[in-house]
């Protein structure tokens, strides 16, 4: 039987770069699309050459075409790429093929077009349904927008469809985030993704906050706005700790990425995680960032340098992949396959601090420890020693 695997493929060009972003997103007005996509498939042919099993050992179950705007791409480009991959690889009849989109290019047109091309689940960087709050987060345009890009979607024939909402904007209230979330609920989209905004370093609003320019609300209030998300999205199933999901409307691709599941990143800055005979505790690379460099690399018909893992690397990606899964992870498994173990003294103080629990075999985070996520896998994966 084939094994499962998942393509990623990046579009990098982004309009406007969003002053919160730390993505793998670059301002572009104009770009080159066919010189873009056809360095896609050089990178394919070559990395196909270098890794035949590909080919020949695995079904694709989700394509993930992300970015960066991939929706600033034409319709056609998109079919194309879609196609090339159908006519190297074997893909499953029912797979999610999901595409990212910015309201700023989800007319109607576009819509139909990405449909008819094979996009079946579309993910829509909504951000807000508050012209203010759009406003302060460095996005030009109107909620408007945002509106119309999910009746074009639902118009166009998508079922499948997926917003981003931020919480923590500079002057958002948590009440103020209710009613952005709710009104994100009566969309009637199944899927919901809610992002507490983080200030990264090499951002227009890092640089901002440095200077006190920035004044976002405090933790406590942010820990509320996510209580509120889980409050107001209590119909849909959080399944991940940043997702909701109405039944059956589970991303599919994440999922493969949050268990450590097989697949390949295309394009700039696109990553790969594999795990094959030769490397055991996988096998990972990534492609330049920059897409001019990207891009020069595939016209060498280079692809780029492979790393495998060691077991404690392996194992920490995994746990840190897993434990975000509300269904979490069956840890003794995962110390078995990278032959590790967990001081469960660790794994105790977490448990009697609610933080975790332990249920037919699976260790799961719960909804306090989701608040600490990061921390409580910092623990697990801190405490780690090689197994006897
Ligand atoms: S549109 Fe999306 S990817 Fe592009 S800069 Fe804004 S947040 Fe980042």
């Amino acid at each position: 039987m084939k094994k499962p695997l998942s393509i990623y493929v990046h579009f990098p060009y982004c309009e406007i770069k969003c002053p919160f972003c730390n993505l793998n997103a670059w301002e572009e007005k104009k770009f080159d699309e066919n010189a873009y996509t056809r360095a896609i498939r050089d990178e394919l042919k070559a990395l196909t050459s270098e890794m035949p099993e590909l080919l020949s050992h695995y079904e694709v179950k989700t394509v993930f075409i992300g970015g960066g705007t991939p929706s600033l791409f034409s319709a056609r480009a998109v079919g194309g790429v879609l196609e090339f991959l159908a006519g190297e690889f074997e893909i499953s009849n029912s797979a999610e093929i999901s595409l990212e989109s910015h309201p700023a290019s989800c007319g109607r047109e576009k819509m139909r077009g990405f449909y008819t091309a094979g996009i079946n689940r579309l993910s829509i960087g909504a951000q807000s349904f508050s012209s203010e709050k759009l406003k302060s987060l460095g996005r030009e345009h109107e909620a408007r927008l945002c509106f119309e890009a999910f009746e074009n979607a639902q118009s166009a024939g998508f079922q499948n469809i997926s917003a981003d909402i931020i919480a923590g904007a500079a002057g958002e209230t948590p009440q103020a985030f209710e009613k952005d979330i709710k009104t994100a609920a009566a969309t009637g989209v199944p899927h919901i993704s809610v992002y507490g905004l983080e200030i990264e370093r090499g951002t227009q609003f890092y640089a901002l906050a440095k200077k006190g320019l920035l004044k976002t609300p405090s933790d406590e209030d942010c820990a509320q706005m996510i209580e509120i998300a889980a409050e107001c999205l209590s119909a849909m199933e959080r399944y991940e700790i940043s997702s909701f999901a109405a039944p059956d409307a589970h991303c599919r691709h994440n999922i493969n990425y949050w268990r450590s599941g097989d697949y390949i990143g295309l394009g700039a800055g696109a990553h790969s995680h594999m795990t094959v005979r030769d490397a055991p505790f996988g096998l990972r690379w990534a492609n330049p960032r920059n897409p001019r460099e990207y891009m020069e690399q595939t016209a060498r018909g280079k692809t780029a340098p492979r790393q495998a893992l060691d077991a404690e690397t392996g194992f920490c990606d995994c746990v840190m992949m897993g434990l975000r899964l509300a269904d979490g992870m069956d840890l003794a498994d995962a110390e078995k396959q990278f032959g590790v173990r967990v001081d469960v003294h660790a794994l105790e103080k977490l448990e009697n601090n609610g933080l975790i629990r332990r249920e037919n075999g699976a260790v799961k985070i719960t909804e306090k420890g989701f608040v600490l996520a990061n921390s409580v896998i910092v623990e697990i994966t801190g405490k780690t020693k090689p197994g006897e």
